[in-house]
């Protein structure tokens, strides 16, 4: 678990008000719930034979003796919230499209790009069956790299799980190819081929993905529902002109889903490879006790899109200037410059604004303003108090300082900064 410090919030602030912003546009609505939630709803929709369930998860009992656990994700609590809240049904079917953000819980190894507390946006939509709001993730995910330039570095895969009837088919079908091979299997696979056998088809095993490509391939047990679902979204990505890979492994960590799943993957983080990841679980409401509405939805690991864009060199330099103007008060004059600051504030409420506190000398104050990145010095010594105006000082460039009258202050602040709302 990481501390996020002061000289990582500008890139964390980029980040999530950039996505929100993205997410706003596209109509979807920001819930929010909590950290904790009983443990029987991750149990009951993860899967209780999956990584997460099995051996992620922070779960202990609460002073009454009730099993509790800290979220390892979102869907099953956005579920659970708006199942609650009567969101998805009243009626009649409702649609929803909906957003999240923060921190995730998983006990596990940690490593670049994989963290016990990390942090997730995720995005769900109720109550749309149809292939277009797959497409529409897609294409939003895919304007949220362009945003932040990283574009170039991430690439589509997706794939179909059908529905469950032919999972189990396909489930039985995988199993009796893979138990000829039991004794050349992986450890772990092995140990899959009893309680979740498709997690196998995403070993990172050579051997066992050598094994794999003799196995039948989950396409070829796709119901016709499932298969004409899939054509029409590969249909509309094409139409889109969205690139993508249909990778027939592609099968995520998590039992609930069914139909469309999909990764956007890179090759700039190493192993921790994928920065956003989801899918359609249209029977999930109804597993958790609702009536049955469809689902589709994703989420994308915050760190490692960090990592991304720092490793891109993507990242804006102008997100680190955090500060406009910076106000000294030399000698007798504080009481003075809180009064100047409080009515710049006033007629300039996106102004960023750094008043001097802490006292010292001229020199010293100077360098704080320069540490500061601010553009503009505004200097109120006695002399300037006196005459009711401010000195005028270029950080930045060569413009030559100026005095100025106090009142004339906010226009020429005006023109001179850029102000971000
Ligand atoms: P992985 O295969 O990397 O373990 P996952 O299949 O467990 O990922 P999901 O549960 O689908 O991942 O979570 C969606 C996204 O959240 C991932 O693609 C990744 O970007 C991020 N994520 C998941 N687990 C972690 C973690 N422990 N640390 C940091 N980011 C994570
Ligand atoms: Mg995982």
């Amino acid at each position: 678990m990481k501390d996020l410090l002061p000289s990582d919030s500008p890139l964390w602030q980029y980040l999530e008000s950039t996505v929100q912003r993205l997410l706003n546009s596209y109509g979807f609505q920001e819930i929010r719930f909590p950290l904790l939630e009983s443990t029987e709803l991750f149990a009951r929709s993860i899967g209780e034979v999956t990584d997460i369930v099995e051996k992620e998860m922070y779960t202990f009992a609460d002073r009454n003796g009730e099993s509790v656990t800290l979220r390892p994700e979102g869907t099953a609590s956005c579920v659970r919230a708006c199942q609650e809240h009567q969101l998805l049904y009243n009626r009649g079917t409702l649609t929803q499209k909906l957003w999240y953000l923060g921190p995730m819980f998983r006990y596990e190894k940690p490593q670049k790009g994989r963290l016990r507390q990390f942090h997730q946006i995720g995005v769900e939509a109720f109550g749309y069956a149809g292939p277009d709001i797959d497409a529409e993730l897609l294409m939003l995910t895919a304007r949220l790299w362009k945003t932040l330039g990283i574009e170039s570095a991430v690439s589509l895969q997706i794939n179909s799980l059908g529905n469950s009837e032919s999972r189990r088919a396909y489930r039985s079908a995988l199993v009796a190819y893979l138990e000829n091979y039991r004794d050349a299997l992986d450890e772990d696979s092995q140990r899959r081929l009893n309680s979740n056998p498709l997690r196998i088809l995403d070993s990172k095993q050579p051997e066992t993905q050598v094994l794999l490509e003799g196995a039948p391939k989950l396409y070829d047990f796709l119901d016709s529902e499932s298969l004409a679902h899939f054509e029409a979204l590969q249909s509309l990505l094409n139409s889109a002109g969205l690139k993508f890979e249909v990778n027939p492994k592609l099968v995520r960590g998590l039992d609930y889903y069914s139909k469309t799943v999909f990764e956007w993957v890179t090759d700039k983080l190493g192993a921790q490879g994928t920065v956003c990841a989801g899918g359609r679980y249209d029977g999930l409401v109804e597993q958790l006790g609702g009536r049955a509405t469809p689902g589709v939805g994703f989420a994308m690991g915050l760190e490692r899109l960090a990592l991304l864009l720092e490793a891109l060199q993507a990242v804006p330099g102008e997100i680190f200037r955090t500060t406009d103007v910076y106000l000294l008060a030399v000698g007798d004059c504080q009481a003075s410059a809180f009064q100047l600051a409080e009515s710049l504030r006033d007629e300039l409420p996106s102004l960023r604004l750094q008043l001097h506190c802490g006292g010292g000398g001229f020199k010293g104050q100077m360098k704080k303003a320069d540490k500061s990145r601010a553009q503009i010095a505004l200097i109120l010594g006695e002399d300037e108090r006196n005459s009711a105006e401010v000195t005028v000082k270029y950080l930045r460039d060569d413009s030559p300082q100026q005095r100025v009258k106090q009142s004339e202050l906010a226009e020429l602040l005006t023109r001179h900064i850029r102000m971000t709302s």
